[in-house]
């Protein structure tokens, strides 16, 4: 009997090998793993260069405090900084810390401009930002806050889509909206570049700040390093982490000069955050993905898939209502529960993974072949022909 506590509904089944896209079980069989530990192994399981960076920096130094200079830390946030809208970067270990510094960052900032009463936060009901009890509560989901009273205060909500409601719930206290770029929990739902720029209209109208969640939908997996790149809006404040690490557990909040102006010595912190060996795997994620035409294929190869998955949805169009997402972040979405379905896939030896609104959510390395993902299009037709 496991001595695990019961807050995860496992699938029987471990693994012993992974490489590149594919999982080999205990028993020895060999699965096509489009979950990537949910948009974590972003380059694919045990890469050869990802590995080297591991063990070269191990055989170096393990951890330091941030007492001190680290300075694989100091090249992570300048490539970070480099690459992308922010000018400055906190390390944390996950996204759920990196989504609650990002609260911080934006609470702080109206503190140290003198506006301490402008500290609420507005997010999209039922959506995602990780489950630690502040994050649950931004969240706005019942299931997840359900028996973890007293409510948090300081975060209020709106409809995804429902512009009016958003306008209406921004008061004199709003600090920040913050929403994800794409829902990735709550069913692939993409919030269109027209509505990113309103929403970045709306925040400089009422001088709030706007936090975009990248935990899922960024580093490269929408095509792009983030998913809102493609909108030119540029953000305040961006939690990440699944992705950058490729494996290896590590979140950051990325700020730009503005909101970074209320963070000063002993305002926030982290043991872990930063360490040495976490930075150095994801120096090597950054130099994979930003190597020449490494996002171009990303974007050519997913729009084969798409529209290979979108051809299924036109033999199957009882089975499958739409084909949502963009990139590699990929929802089918079913007119009926999918618990069934994604059974069967994993019969057909194709991993996957649910998300709200009867979604499988299909989540390659972003170095998947094409040959992968045609043997997944065969497998989910396959269970689309033989599904009642
Ligand atoms: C996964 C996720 C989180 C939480 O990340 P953890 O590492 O599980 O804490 C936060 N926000 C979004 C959008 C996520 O997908």
């Amino acid at each position: 009997m496991s001595s695990l506590a019961k807050n995860y509904n496992r699938k029987k089944i471990a693994f012993t090998k992974g490489k590149g896209s594919f999982l080999y079980s205990i028993n020895g069989k060999k699965y096509l793993d489009f979950v990537q530990g949910i948009a974590v192994n972003s380059l694919g399981h045990a890469n050869p260069y990802l590995i080297k960076a591991l063990t070269n920096q191990a055989k170096k130094v393990w951890h330091v405090s941030n007492a001190f200079q680290i300075p694989e830390g100091e090249r992570l946030a300048k490539r970070l900084t480099q690459k992308t809208f922010a000018d400055y970067v906190i390390f944390q270990n996950s996204g759920t810390e990196a989504t609650e510094a990002a609260i911080k960052v934006a609470r702080r900032y109206f503190y140290s401009i003198g506006q301490p009463k402008k500290n609420r936060i507005l997010c999209v009901k039922n959506s995602f930002h990780g489950r630690t009890i502040a994050a649950i509560y931004a969240s706005g989901n019942k299931k997840m806050t359900e028996g973890f009273g007293p409510k948090v205060d300081g975060f209020d909500h709106f409809t995804f889509g429902d512009h009016k409601g958003l306008k209406k719930a921004i008061t004199n206290k709003t600090a920040a909206i913050m929403v994800e770029t794409i829902m990735g929990e709550g069913g692939i739902k993409v919030i269109p570049d027209w509505c990113l720029k309103g929403l970045r209209k709306i925040c400089n109208q009422k001088k709030i700040l706007l936090i975009l969640d990248e935990v899922q939908c960024g580093i490269g997996r929408s095509g792009n390093f983030f998913a809102f790149e493609k909108s030119k809006v540029k953000p305040d404040i961006v939690p990440i982490a699944k992705g950058i690490g490729g494996g290896f557990p590590i979140g950051a909040v990325l700020m730009n000069k503005k909101t970074a102006s209320g963070i000063v010595p002993g305002v926030h912190g982290s043991t872990f955050g930063g360490n040495p060996n976490a930075c150095s795997v994801a120096l090597a994620v950054m130099d994979q993905i930003f190597k020449k035409g490494f996002l171009t294929n990303v974007k050519k190869i997913s729009k084969y898939f798409h529209y290979e998955l979108n051809k299924i949805r036109n033999e199957y169009p009882h089975i499958i209502k739409e084909v949502r997402g963009v990139g590699l972040l990929i929802g089918l979405q079913l007119f009926k529960d999918q618990t069934n379905f994604i059974q069967k896939l994993m019969d057909n030896k194709l991993l996957t993974i649910r998300a709200a609104e009867n979604v499988i959510r299909i989540l390659p390395p972003l170095n998947v072949k094409k040959k992968e993902i045609d043997l997944s299009i065969k497998i989910i037709r396959k269970v689309c022909k033989e599904y009642k």
